[in-house]
């Protein structure tokens, strides 16, 4: 998508805090962090929401929680605690219309909204 702003990250047209990347999927840090560890983890396909992924993509979707669990291992928080969220759609939160699993950590969390 030639709008979407991940997109551009993913393609190198934005730069970003890239940490992870590869034929699939791509993990960077978010630009306005939440916590001490907020990596955003989206797939190189546009998907625009949760909503979109079929059953051809259930494999990238796993692969894309075990990556997060494995940044948050790297980034030191696996073993105090983290969280991995999708916002999606207006009422999820969601503002930016490029799948992402953020992982956030690094700080005591507080219950979900
Ligand atoms: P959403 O609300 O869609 O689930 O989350 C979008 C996230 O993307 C937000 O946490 C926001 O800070 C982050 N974000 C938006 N634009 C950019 C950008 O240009 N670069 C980076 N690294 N993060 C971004
Ligand atoms: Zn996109």
């Amino acid at each position: 998508m030639s709008d979407c702003i991940f997109c551009k990250i993913a393609g190198g047209e934005i730069p970003a805090k890239v940490s992870y990347r590869d034929e699939e999927m791509i993990a960077f840090d978010d630009i306005s962090p939440k916590a001490p560890v907020h990596v955003l983890i989206i797939p190189r396909e546009h998907l625009a929401t949760l909503n979109d992924p079929g059953p051809e993509q259930e494999g990238l979707l796993g692969r894309m929680m075990t990556r997060a669990a494995l940044i948050a291992k790297e980034r030191g928080v696996a073993e105090s605690g983290y969280r991995v969220l999708v916002n999606c759609n207006p009422d999820g939160g969601q503002e930016v219309f490029h799948l992402h699993l953020h992982l956030i950590g690094g700080r005591k969390l507080g219950p979900m909204a």
